[in-house]
């Protein structure tokens, strides 16, 4: 599941590729993959994308005339910048054609990925999850971060991955915060010190930044499409039975509902 860095990976890729270019055709394969709106494709055609936000998990495609294209991606929603004649990939949901052949494409191999086509960005609250949803992972701050975590008692890993609490982060960087901050996963919130918390925070921040900057790097040189998540800088998720680069304890890897909780055992203990 595309989480912050990945997001805002692609996010940064698109921006400027898609800037000053119009659509010239639209096409949906998979039309129920957009699920407001006109049925059909979108109609884009004569228009351009202006600035591409992100919000949790959700990427918000400007429409020069003022509309918005937000989309999850979730599990295997992947996007496609290629030149037209570029072999169509399997499970194409969605294609933008523009006035220089270039095509901005979408696919979703387990099409679980959602399309909006909104008025404006003051129809956001339209979308069920949008409307609940808390505050970004990357934009909230510290006390406000403070106020938020006061009342929770749930274990860390669900809190920091429920999208109503904080939004944008899921299984793989949970797992690399816990391990940034030494906290367990299945710690309780109320056994956690204020400076606990304050940590957390720091640790969300310190490593999706630094996971940005690294993504961002990795999309640059190798393009997008051929994957939805880069995950190779990871220091503990997916990577049980691997040493911990910081205590060089064993790394434990429990599954649960077909995801993987991945922690430290020498610096992230429980109690
Ligand atoms: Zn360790």
């Amino acid at each position: 599941m595309p989480e912050i860095p990945d997001l805002e990976a692609i996010r940064h890729y698109l921006a400027p590729r898609l800037a000053g270019r119009v659509v010239t055709e639209t096409r949906a394969p998979l039309a129920w993959l957009v699920r407001t709106g006109p049925a059909g494709p979108p109609s884009l055609v004569e228009h351009g994308f202006g600035s591409i936000e992100r919000r949790g998990q959700y990427l918000l495609f400007e429409v020069d005339d003022g509309r918005l294209l937000v989309v999850n991606p979730m599990l295997t929603g992947r996007f496609h910048w290629v030149e037209a004649e570029t072999r169509k990939p399997p499970m194409l949901g969605l294609v933008f054609v523009f006035d220089d052949g270039h095509e901005l494409r979408y696919s979703d191999q387990r099409r679980m990925g959602r399309w909006y086509l909104l008025d404006g960005p003051e129809a956001l609250g339209s979308i069920p999850q949008m409307e609940k949803m808390g505050p970004d992972a990357l934009e909230i701050d510290v006390e406000a971060f403070l106020v938020r975590m006061r009342r929770r008692n749930g274990m860390l890993k669900p809190t920091l991955t429920n999208q109503d609490v904080i939004a944008g982060i899921g299984n793989a960087y949970s797992d690399e915060i816990l391990w940034h901050a030494g906290l367990h996963p299945h710690r309780r919130g109320a056994t956690l010190a204020e400076e606990d918390w304050r940590r957390l925070h720091a640790s969300i921040r310190a490593v999706l930044e630094e996971s940005i900057a690294l993504v961002d790097a990795t999309v640059q040189a190798e393009g997008i499409g051929a994957k939805e998540e880069w995950r190779q800088h990871l220091k503990v998720h997916r990577r049980a039975g691997t040493l911990c680069p910081r205590c060089g304890r064993e790394v434990k890897g429990q599954v649960k509902g077909g995801s993987e909780t991945n922690y430290c055992v020498g610096c992230q203990p429980l109690f």
